[in-house]
């Protein structure tokens, strides 16, 4: 459903003309059925946890990502997939030889209910402190109800069909903060557009003798579903900060975006395990293709 890489609703948003009854109805049945897919094996099959570098490991899910950041005075969880993702992601944690309760900061790309469903979970399980931009605040506390969704969107999020438990916002961020745990360091890039909130992270990771710099880079799509009027100028500001990070490992909260598997499989025979990870030129298409969807005017 939260397909955000998907292409569903770009024949809805080309009806203008539907945006009385019919709009409202076709939504939802699209969403209800999206996300009764999507529990089952859209975006959420198990995937194996990996190490991507150094302390940075995938824990997410076939398509939905998630990631552990660790470190030796408390770990960083990166999005947490859907509400019935997060059994999955302590799975792969523990699989890592990690702990869930040493997990000290849960982090979110975008408030969503394909990345911020789970997060209520890995909080009550770990007790850690959530730390999410003002606007992904407002919407993660809300249970995903995002203010600029369609009203039968919101209606759904309202009703409980979907929608999902929130987690407890500690800590606000502002562009451009880092968040810190013992030597782990992520710098927060609102890069706003697909949700006003959505967040990018940039951090260093030690692997070997070498330091290589990451970028989880949020969405910039549009969703029929989800407007606002800032949009345009938001996404030509988050193209450029997003141009702007050098990145040697890229990833984002859809894997399929980044090639989680086609890497992990590289991985498994390459000599330094890390090597098929590092793809700057896949970044750089990545923001190509995004600005180019901008540019032609879509929305998906
Ligand atoms: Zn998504």
């Amino acid at each position: 459903m939260w397909e955000c890489g998907g292409r569903t609703f770009r024949h809805l948003a080309r009806r203008r003309v539907a945006v009385g009854l019919g709009l409202p109805i076709i939504v939802t049945l699209v969403f209800v059925l999206r996300w009764a897919n999507a529990n089952k094996v859209g975006g959420q099959g198990p995937a194996e946890p990996f190490r991507i570098a150094g302390n940075f490991y995938y824990v997410g899910a076939t398509d939905v990502s998630a990631f552990l950041i660790a470190g030796p005075e408390g770990h960083v969880v990166l999005d947490a997939g859907y509400p019935t993702t997060a059994q999955m992601i302590m799975a792969s944690i523990a699989k890592l030889g990690f702990d869930i309760r040493d997990v000290r900061v849960l982090l979110n790309s975008e408030p969503d209910p394909d990345h911020g469903g789970g997060l209520a979970a890995l909080q009550q399980a770990s007790s850690a402190q959530m730390w999410a931009s003002d606007p992904s605040a407002d919407s993660l506390e809300a249970g995903g109800d995002d203010p600029d969704g369609v009203l039968a969107l919101r209606a759904l999020i309202w009703i409980g069909v979907l929608g999902y438990p929130p987690p407890r916002v500690d800590h606000r961020f502002r562009d451009g903060d880092t968040i810190r745990v013992g030597p782990i360091a992520l710098t927060a890039h609102i890069t706003a557009g697909h949700t006003r909130g959505c967040t990018s992270w940039s951090f260093p990771v030690q692997d070997g003798d070498r330091i290589l710099s990451v970028v989880s880079a949020c969405d910039t799509g549009v969703l029929a579903t989800s407007t606002y009027p800032e949009q345009a100028a938001d996404r030509e500001r988050s193209f450029r900060r997003l141009r702007s990070l050098p990145a040697d490992i890229w990833v984002t909260a859809h894997a399929r975006w980044w090639g989680r598997y086609r890497k992990f499989v590289a991985s498994q025979t390459a000599q330094n395990p890390a090597d098929p990870f590092i793809d700057p030129q896949g970044y750089r298409a990545f923001i190509d293709a995004a600005e180019a969807e901008f540019r032609s005017g879509r929305t998906r």
